[in-house]
């Protein structure tokens, strides 16, 4: 039997999961499992290049592992960990760094708008996150990464340090290469920017129902329907952009018609949304309520996806710390 491909994917412990990690990543991490021996990692130290609550990190590790594991990510059939429990990813990242140029690494699209954003904290973390990214994939040797468009410049990144480790001190890594994820752009409740946490626009996936409807009623819609007798348009609208997502598809042509002939609100298109999103939630919140009343179940799976990452990155890091001349003389 031919050994699977390997594919190592991350997340960062910044906040709540929301529905666009859910159909933007996790979805996708899911389905993978079936066809790649998958390791994901809950990227904590990715978390220390802009302030945060070191109070708050613990839990916030947590609750992402609660989330993925609650989505289908399982644990039987992948190794999910934590990046600081596994410190041969620092390590591996530093002798990357010396294969870096600085000048490549200004050149990082994030980099510049990270810069922009933390003008007040701009720390050489900022700079060379992308090599401990890098770092994180070559670890565990990966062949693929599964990456949205936005990420495609990072994984080019692990390639070419790949590529210069391996010239400059023998052949250790493979250069990963893409899996690009079927492309999902969601757009939060403004109706404008990609869901995310720093814009205070998602819906987080273990809301509440009503905490869920709270968020979906004073959603952007059509900005230029502005009665009800309105025709609007559903193109420009994100909640339609969700329900093409979310709802089956005889819904979803019914919503269309209705909204260009005014036949439905947009209240009463946002309760049939809700409905998917619960269809879509309720299993993965019980789940997530299951696994909070057993938070020690969760720090096992954990330990144990911590172990056997280790026993992946030892190995690499024996290959790369020899070609690179440390370690006892043979
Ligand atoms: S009816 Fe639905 S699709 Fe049409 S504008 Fe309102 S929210 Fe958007």
């Amino acid at each position: 039997m031919t050994a699977r491909k390997k594919a190592f994917s991350g997340i960062q412990p910044t906040g709540k999961v929301h529905l666009g990690n859910l159909l933007g990543a996790i979805q996708n991490w899911v389905a993978l499992q079936d066809a790649y021996d998958c390791t994901f990692c809950i990227v904590d130290w990715h978390a220390m290049t802009v302030d945060y609550d070191a109070n708050e990190l613990r839990s916030k590790v947590r609750d992402c592992a609660i989330a993925l594991l609650a989505s289908g990510v399982d644990p039987s059939r992948c190794t999910l960990f934590v990046q600081s429990e596994v410190p041969e990813h620092t390590e591996l990242a530093w002798y990357l760094m010396t294969c870096a140029p600085v000048s490549r690494l200004e050149l990082q699209a994030q980099y510049k708008d990270k810069s922009a954003q933390h003008a007040d904290n701009l720390n050489a973390g900022l700079l060379t996150y992308p090599v401990l990214q890098a770092a994180d994939i070559l670890a565990h040797r990966a062949d693929v990464v599964p990456v949205g468009e936005d990420q495609k410049q990072h994984l080019e990144l692990a390639r070419e340090l790949a590529r210069k480790f391996n010239l400059r001190f023998g052949q250790v890594f493979p250069e990963p290469e893409t899996l690009l994820t079927p492309a999902k752009r969601i757009v939060g409740t403004d109706g404008k920017a990609k869901m995310s946490k720093s814009k205070d626009n998602t819906l987080d996936i273990l809301a509440t129902p009503d905490e869920l409807w709270q968020r979906l009623r004073s959603a952007v819609t059509d900005e230029q329907r502005l009665r009800r007798a309105d025709p609007g348009r559903p193109e420009v609208c994100n909640v339609f952009a969700w329900h093409q997502m979310l709802t089956d598809a005889p819904q979803v042509a019914s919503v269309e018609s209705g909204c260009r002939t005014a036949q439905i609100g947009c209240m009463d298109c946002k309760k049939i949304l809700h409905q998917s999103l619960l269809r879509l939630l309720d299993p993965i919140r019980e789940r997530a309520q299951a696994l909070y009343a057993e938070p020690e179940k969760v720090d096992a799976i954990l330990r144990e996806g911590a172990a056997k990452a280790r026993r992946s990155a030892k190995a690499t890091l024996a290959l790369a710390r020899e070609k690179c001349g440390f370690g006892p003389a043979a």
